[in-house]
């Protein structure tokens, strides 16, 4: 089936809900407002729910007959950015807005409760996570934490992010990794402070630091497969305040991107020998710190999604051979403790980039993710 009818005849409607949620962004995990939005429409549906994680919702829906537990996400938290769309419906917060599209997401939700409430053909429970903190606030770890997988045995999860660059009649499934991991370091470079003229007489970190930084650029290319994606940035150096004083300490920070846990893992112990070897060197003590943020989000189910989005959009609109993005999704933890697939629909192919401050989710999306979503409740369950 194409656009699924259903969701179509309600366009009207949810434009409405996307760009009322669109006025009125909240950041991180507290998404007070937009829960009690969400669940104002659920009470209106007549779907029950409980409070899950930090401000995230879960709507539970069961079919016919007991059956298979499938869990559909959607992120609904902002971004703290000034919004320069001047659409009618723009932020009505300073320095706030909906610049990743997470409003759609919200909404598309919003039209699977609604259409699950009006047709419960399927066997089996349906969950509906509405999730905060998206945007590196942790929301879905604290979802997790909070026994989603240990209440609910949960057989396939399902979500989506639009994707600017592409139409919105284009679903685009990875088949094996979609979105990097993301990890964080410092390295603190300790010497011994003094004067700037009698460097003999201190440890300078400095020189240390200047080789640690290169060297850190070396790893990319000779222990890691050149087959392999990954990214090493340096993005943060401190250190010294003054023209003639030599500082005991400088700390450098950085951020990595693989699509393999095993590169993640070989780039976490090259870092470590390089900080290692250069501190050795230069008489320098080194503390390095590897934070791991998100996982590789690893899609195990492609073949289901791309299934029920040839029948959405057509064999020619779903796309199979783009490359993963080197961004990260927090969707990630979740198939780390359950199957499923997360897929991008296009956001127009002129749209602006994600979180740019003229950025717009387009409407349009919802109506091709929703039909997907439904398709695969039919396919599944
Ligand atoms: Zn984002
Ligand atoms: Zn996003």
């Amino acid at each position: 089936m194409p656009l699924h009818p259903h969701v179509v005849k309600r366009f009207d409607e949810l434009k409405a809900i996307r760009t009322h949620l669109h006025t009125c962004p909240e950041i991180g995990t507290e998404t007070a407002g937009t829960v009690a939005f969400i669940t104002s429409k659920l009470d209106e549906y007549g779907l029950s729910y409980e409070a899950i994680g930090e401000n995230s919702v879960l709507a539970k829906v069961d079919g016919k007959a007991p059956g298979k537990t499938v869990a559909f996400r959607g992120d609904m938290d902002g971004l703290v950015t000034q919004e320069e769309t001047g659409l009618p419906y723009a932020s009505q917060t300073d320095g706030r807005m909906h610049a990743c599209g997470h409003d759609g997401h919200t909404t598309t939700m919003l039209a699977l409760a609604q259409y699950l409430s009006t047709y419960r053909d399927f066997d089996g429970t349906i969950l509906l996570l509405f999730q905060s903190g998206e945007e590196g606030y942790g929301g879905a770890k604290k979802v997790i934490e909070d026994g989603l997988f240990e209440k609910y045995s949960i057989d396939l999860m399902f979500g989506y992010h639009n994707w600017p660059g592409e139409d919105p009649d284009k679903i685009i499934v990875h088949q094996g990794p979609c979105m990097a991991s993301e990890d964080r370091f410092d390295i603190k470079v300790t010497g011994r402070s003094g004067h700037a003229s009698m460097p003999h007489g201190c440890i300078e970190p400095f020189a240390a630091v200047a080789d640690m930084i290169k060297a850190a650029q070396t790893i990319i290319p000779r222990k890691v497969s050149a087959h392999d994606k990954a990214v090493i940035s340096i993005t943060q150096v401190h250190g010294g305040s003054a023209y003639n004083i030599i500082p005991d300490d400088v700390m450098i920070r950085g951020n990595v991107r693989t699509v393999d846990g095993g590169v993640q893992d070989c780039i976490e112990s090259s870092l470590a020998t390089v900080v290692d070897g250069v501190a050795k060197t230069y008489g320098v003590e080194a503390e390095f710190t590897y934070y791991r943020k998100h996982p590789v989000l690893m899609n195990s189910t492609p073949e289901l999604a791309i299934a029920a989005a040839e029948r959405v959009v057509g064999k020619e609109n779903v796309l199979t051979n783009v490359l993963p993005a080197m961004g990260s999704e927090d969707y990630a933890f979740f198939m780390e403790h359950t199957k499923g697939c997360f897929v991008w629909v296009g956001n127009g192919e002129n749209s602006p980039l994600l979180h740019n401050s003229k950025y717009d989710f387009n409407d349009e999306a919802m109506l091709t993710a929703a039909s997907l979503f439904i398709e695969l409740i039919h396919d599944v369950m």
